[in-house]
């Protein structure tokens, strides 16, 4: 049995904790890990050791902070083959888009280090703007960048002078614990880095309820991110969510074709459709409707489902059981619903990938707004391609949705798509770009169910985790 809490520096379990299994998702027969899940009192522990330590970690300098960081950075890079493995082991996603969640954690955290390194005194005149540290941070994270989440969330409140607990997702526990053998050796003082493994629905209202957390920094779906919410009341804690979102691309007819294809599908299906900004739904001029829908097809149809270790593989397996299924009864209730399935549609059954999590990848026609899959987050293998007169209709139709995470507009005429990414409400707008692109300084925080108070992430990561003083000066 595992030990999958990190504690003081000290790996270590509840006793009377749930019991549960991993399997690997491209074989739901081979099991990865077990451990006992974190109960109440253990995060209780998490918290006594992230306060204790804050008050001798705040006053560490700030380059020495820093440099614990580097050393982090250092050893995620010299472990990235290892770290990758896993991630696809438990996960599922191909071993190549593991490599890229490393690599783009380490880009992201040598921006965030060199820019807290710079920006945490601001002069105003003989005046200045300190950005200081609040407490103990509490991070909450999903499995579907189970690394990268973690760390963008780690590096910046760290670096800034605050202690953390991580609750990492319990469906990722061997990737999280394999993480924390590498901060493990980065040598931090006991109780600056903190991990428990189990459920958020049992931990987290008890965590909030110590009221000796000042910060919560929290990325899953859209309903926990609210309960969250709700938990927290009126305790004066910072509070800031990355949620759930449908995210859209509009073509229109001018745009190219192949290049907006191409982004489609790499964006569509990038680890099996389980990227909170990956794209769920294509809005698609009239004029070039049929013609956009053939090619999709066809491009689509060349996927190859396998092993994410797999080279050949071109795209993995859902994570879980509970994913599949839940892809499974979305695409079916659009069937009822009226929508056509024009690709896929079904559990994958060949002899070789039974046993996995896989998923045909899927797409589906005739969606009426009054469908529950025409605004429904479905995490999974399937887009929806939808018809619309113009850009005035797709604009309408987008900004219906509940969600406002990323979209993607595709044309050629500049000024009509600086008019489109104006009119949208959504955090993210890219022009000729797939809807998962980003760059490390900007913030990624989605408008509306998808996103609450200021960023984690880019310059404002900084802003999040720090109370500022105001210094003057006679
Ligand atoms: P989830 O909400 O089920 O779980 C996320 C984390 O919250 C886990 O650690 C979980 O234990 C915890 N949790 C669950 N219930 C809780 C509760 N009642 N109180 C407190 N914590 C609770 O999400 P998931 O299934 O792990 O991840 C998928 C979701 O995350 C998708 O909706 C996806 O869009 C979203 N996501 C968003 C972003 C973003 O940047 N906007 C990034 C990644 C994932």
């Amino acid at each position: 049995m595992n030990k999958s809490n990190f504690i003081n520096n000290k790996w270590c379990h509840s006793p009377t904790g749930k019991p549960f299994q991993k399997v690997n998702p491209a074989n739901s027969k081979v099991i990865i890990f077990s451990s006992l899940y974190a109960n109440a009192d253990l995060s209780f522990e998490a918290v006594e050791a992230a306060n204790k330590s804050w008050a001798m970690w705040k006053n560490i300098k700030l380059n020495e902070r820093i440099e614990y960081l580097y050393r982090l950075i250092r050893l995620l890079d010299k472990n990235r083959t290892q770290l990758a493995e896993i991630i696809t082991l438990e996960n599922g996603k191909l071993f190549n888009e593991s490599l890229q969640e490393i690599s783009a954690s380490i880009l992201e955290g040598n921006y965030q280090l060199e820019f807290l390194t710079n920006n945490l005194i601001e002069k105003v005149g003989d005046h200045e703007i300190r950005y200081e540290p609040t407490g103990s941070s509490l991070l909450i994270t999903p499995w579907n960048f189970p690394i990268a989440t973690i760390l963008r969330k780690l590096i910046p409140t760290l670096a800034l002078g605050n202690t953390a607990i991580v609750k990492a997702s319990e469906n990722t526990p061997l990737t999280s614990v394999t993480l924390f053998k590498i901060i493990e050796e980065v040598g931090f003082p006991p109780g600056v880095v903190n991990l428990l493994n189990g459920f958020g629905s049992e931990l987290i209202p008890q965590i909030i309820k110590s009221n000796k957390i000042a910060t919560i920094s929290f990325t899953g779906s859209t309903k926990n991110g609210k309960k969250i919410f709700r938990n927290i009341g009126g305790k004066l804690i910072k509070y800031q969510a990355e949620m759930g979102g449908n995210n859209t691309v509009l073509i229109l007819n001018d745009s190219n074709l192949d290049l907006a294809i191409s982004s489609v599908v790499s964006n569509s299906f990038a680890c099996c459709g389980q990227w909170c900004t990956g794209t769920g739904r294509i809005l698609v001029e009239e004029k070039i409707f049929t013609t956009f829908k053939k090619k999709l097809i066809s491009a689509v149809n060349n996927l190859n489902p396998g092993n994410g270790m797999d080279k050949k593989s071109t795209i993995g397996p859902l994570i879980s059981e509970s994913q599949l299924l839940k892809t499974n009864s979305a695409v079916k209730l659009a069937k009822k619903n009226g929508a056509e399935i024009i690709l896929g549609g079904k559990r994958i059954n060949s002899e070789d990938l039974k046993y996995g999590y896989f998923y045909e990848p899927t797409i589906l026609s005739n969606i009426k707004d009054n469908m529950q899959i025409f605004d429904e987050e479905i995490f999974g293998p399937v887009i929806s391609i939808i018809k619309v007169k113009n850009a005035k209709d797709g604009i309408n139709i987008l900004n219906k949705s509940r969600y406002g995470l990323s979209f993607s507009v595709y044309g050629k005429n500049r000024k009509i798509l600086e008019e489109i990414v104006t009119k949208v409400e959504t955090g993210l707008s890219h022009i000729n770009l797939p809807t998962t692109y980003r760059d490390v300084a900007l913030p990624l925080l989605g408008w509306k169910d998808s996103g609450y108070g200021i960023a984690e992430s880019g310059r404002f990561a900084r802003d999040f985790f720090s109370r500022t003083k105001a210094i003057y000066r006679n």
